[in-house]
């Protein structure tokens, strides 16, 4: 490996065994759920749980869609199952969280893609836990406004679609999706008035240029919040690391950010789209 591929110290960290982590992890086993947290390795897991907050995958855990950086499993879906609504609220209120991160494998299988599931998940964590905050990361649904309009009714308070590269990069490593339906799904969700939020991984072979061209395209539909992390190869299969940008360039991108407008930038090497997502909604609403 070349020094630039070779991973840097600041990305080395180790995953505590804490307790809550363990009951954490037991818990999202007994109720047979999914969480990126779980299946994305997530290293900040112990953080995130045991400051209230956790990232929820519904629909399933088989995705119709295969993008190059993704780990989630792709093929034939299993049959939508409808309990779920229930036992993801049900586990919430176990949990004790303050903040729900909710996202989904993609269902194209779906004439509705889901949404109807989602919508229900978003009322049903709401029912049985008063107070709670929802953030939402949704797929693309085609662009189908309607869609996308069902989950805005069912009330989040923070709607999340990741742009995950920049354009030049798109038709290689997100499958299917396009960069700029992405956007109108951002711009429909920003102008409902919900807060809206994207996402987007470095290190894939962007220049720092392209970066800030997506923060323009991102701030010229509306976006507040934007989260920049570094893209870790799931396996050997995935696409490639192209580099691992420094703590330093994560900084000026975050400076960037703010002065093209967002209220909210989270940029660092281990950020993840959910990562610190409590704070975004309190900075929000100060
Ligand atoms: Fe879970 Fe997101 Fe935190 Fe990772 S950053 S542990 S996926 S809530
Ligand atoms: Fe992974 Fe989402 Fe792409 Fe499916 S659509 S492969 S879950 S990133």
């Amino acid at each position: 490996l070349s020094e630039r591929k070779r991973k840097p110290a600041w990305l080395k960290i180790q995953l505590p065994s804490t307790a809550d982590y363990n009951w954490m992890n037991k818990t999202i086993r007994d109720h047979k759920l999914h969480t990126i947290c779980t299946s994305g390795k997530c290293p900040n897991a112990a953080e995130c749980w045991s400051n209230g907050t956790a990232t929820f995958m519904i629909l399933g855990d088989i995705c119709t869609r295969a993008c190059k950086f993704c780990n989630v499993k792709t093929g034939k879906p299993d049959a939508v199952d409808f309990k779920e609504p229930l036992r993801i609220a049900r586990s919430i209120k176990i949990m004790k969280l303050k903040h729900a991160v909710i996202t989904s494998v993609d269902r194209d299988d779906l004439e509705d893609g889901g949404a109807s599931v989602w919508a229900e998940t978003i009322r049903m964590v709401k029912e049985l836990n008063p107070g709670i905050t929802q953030e939402v990361l949704i797929p693309d649904f085609n662009g189908l406004k309607h869609l996308i309009q069902k989950v805005i009714d069912a009330g989040p308070e923070v709607i999340s679609h990741n742009l995950e590269t920049v354009r030049r990069l798109t038709p290689q490593i997100r499958s299917k999706a396009k960069y700029d339906l992405s956007l109108k799904v951002l711009q429909y969700i920003s102008s409902s008035g919900v807060v809206s939020k994207s996402g987007i991984m470095v290190g894939l072979g962007e220049t720092p240029e392209e970066v800030f061209e997506t923060m323009d395209d991102l701030r010229a539909v509306g976006v507040k919040v934007l989260t920049i992390g570094q893209y870790l190869q799931p396996t050997p299969k995935h696409w490639p690391v192209y580099e691992y940008v420094t703590p330093g360039q994560f900084e000026i991108y975050r400076k960037e950010g703010l002065k093209r407008g967002f209220k909210y930038v989270e940029s660092g090497p281990l950020v993840r789209s959910s990562y610190h997502a409590e704070k975004h909604i309190n900075a929000l609403s100060e």
